[in-house]
C-alpha cells in the first residue's frame, strides 16, 4: 500500500494526518515489520515483511507494485551463500524494474 491508501484506511477510528502515518510506517520499517518497496521518493509502497517472501516488479513509469507470481529466482543462491558465507538469517530483497503494460500504450 502507498501511504495515501494507508491514509484512506477505514481502518482508522480517527482521521489521521499524512506526517502521523508517515511516522508511523517509518517506525514500523525501522523495526522490520514492514518493507518499503519501489521508489523511495515518490509512490513508495509499504509490504508487511511475513513468513513467506516475496519479489516485485515496479514500473518505472507510474510506479505500480506488483508482486512477482514465479517462485524466487534466488532463493537457492541465498542457501549458497549463507554455506560459503557462515552468515545466518539471510534475506534478499529483490525488485524489478520495467514498463507496464498500461505505460507501454
Ligand atoms: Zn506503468
Ligand atoms: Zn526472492
Amino acid at each position: 500500500m502507498t501511504l495515501q491508501q494507508i491514509a484512506a484506511s477505514s481502518s482508522f477510528d480517527v482521521s489521521c494526518d499524512p506526517a502521523t502515518i508517515y511516522r508511523l510506517v517509518s517506525r514500523l520499517e525501522e523495526r522490520r515489520i514492514v518493507r518499503r518497496i519501489g521508489f523511495h521518493s515518490r509512490a513508495a509502497h509499504y509490504c508487511l515483511r511475513e513468513n513467506h517472501h516475496q519479489d516485485y516488479l515496479i514500473c518505472r513509469d507510474c510506479g505500480t507494485v506488483e508482486v512477482l507470481d514465479i517462485a524466487c529466482p534466488v532463493e537457492h543462491l541465498e542457501k549458497q551463500i549463507a554455506e560459503e558465507s557462515g552468515f545466518a538469517d539471510l534475506e534478499h530483497e529483490l525488485e524489478f524494474f520495467g514498463r507496464c503494460g498500461l505505460c507501454q500504450r
